[in-house]
């Protein structure tokens, strides 16, 4: 009997160990594909959003670029307008690479420097895009501070991008409302007006007045219908200065690379005791943000150079003088 008995209880005993064996197994076999599912469709969902905002920025540009192209080369279709035709999106350098000979684009003396130090100051253009908070991470996590021409773009995705701008020290500068040459360089009038949206746009936005401009394709852009004097003293006026570049990271120009971004500004560097580094914080310049790093960390290197953000005492760099 006594046998019986204890044949019954590790009988039972089995069947309760194989019971919750099942159990857990039928629940994990839930459990892990629902998981699975879940990480699946949040990864789907961000990589989705990513996905519009990408669209939606390079719609952005077309729109803007796609007309400008077709403008420029309308109105010059001699082979030295090919030059700034032919740069992609936009024309942002062309202009000043055929101009870049004959400028005195050394660099201006700032009269508070201190013998000896080199000073870089990393520009970037167009923006806010999909790739400011990553480059505005890669800044905070170099320590360096830098200088953003930017655009206006109302969309409430970007309002955390021109914040954080301001909020991490960097400098907030302006780049045109609209960056569709047709419009802003039309007349003296259509200047102001996008000149004013902008400024205004960034205060609502930021709090901040902004006074340092970029003219959208630099000063010695080959489209403006306007005499760019009159633009300066239009902006001397209203106490802003503009700043041109005399290093330019190439990377609006088809067919760039991580490597050649990196060159083209690397390798300026010394030329200079003042550089002014033209960059683009654009949905198509992926390479920029990937050539970032190392520019920032190679440029530290050197000997008495510092990385500062453009503030009241920088001279302009201007090729048009
Ligand atoms: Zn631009």
């Amino acid at each position: 009997m006594l046998d019986g008995n204890r044949k019954k209880k590790t009988y039972s005993k089995k069947i309760k160990r194989l019971r919750r064996g099942i159990v857990i197994t039928v629940v994990a076999a839930c459990l892990i594909p629902t998981c699975i599912c879940i990480i699946l469709s949040v990864r789907y969902d961000r990589l989705n959003a990513k996905y519009k905002q990408s669209t939606a920025d390079l719609e952005w540009y077309r729109q803007r670029y796609g007309s400008e192209l077709s403008i420029l080369s309308a109105m010059q279709p001699d082979e030295d307008a090919a030059g700034a035709a032919g740069s992609d999106l936009g024309a942002e350098t062309g202009g000043f690479e055929q101009d870049y000979a004959d400028v005195d684009t050394s660099g201006a003396q700032n009269p508070e420097d201190i013998e000896g130090t080199r000073y870089v100051y990393l520009t970037f253009d167009d923006g806010p895009s999909i790739y400011t908070e990553e480059i505005l991470d890669i800044l905070k996590e170099n320590d360096v501070k830098a200088t953003f021409f930017v655009c206006g773009k109302p969309d409430a995705k970007y309002v955390n991008a021109y914040k954080r701008i301001v909020e991490e020290g960097h400098t907030l500068g302006m780049h045109s409302y609209s960056h569709k040459y047709s419009d802003i360089y039309a007349s003296l009038d259509s200047f102001k007006e996008d000149f004013d949206k902008l400024r205004i746009f960034l205060y609502e936005t930021t709090g901040v007045w902004a006074k340092y401009y970029r003219f959208p394709g630099g000063s010695s852009n080959a489209v403006s219908k306007v005499d760019i004097k009159e633009l300066e003293n239009f902006l001397e006026g209203t106490d802003a200065t503009f700043y041109d570049w005399n290093i330019s990271a190439k990377d609006d120009k088809a067919g760039n690379t991580k490597e050649s971004i990196y060159a083209n500004i690397v390798d300026n560097v010394p030329k200079f005791k003042h550089c002014i580094v033209l960059m683009h914080d654009a949905a198509d310049k992926r390479s920029t943000v990937d050539a970032l790093p190392d520019i920032i960390r190679d440029i530290k290197a050197m000997d008495d150079t510092v990385i500062v953000p453009i503030t009241d005492n920088t001279l302009p760099v201007q090729h048009i003088k």
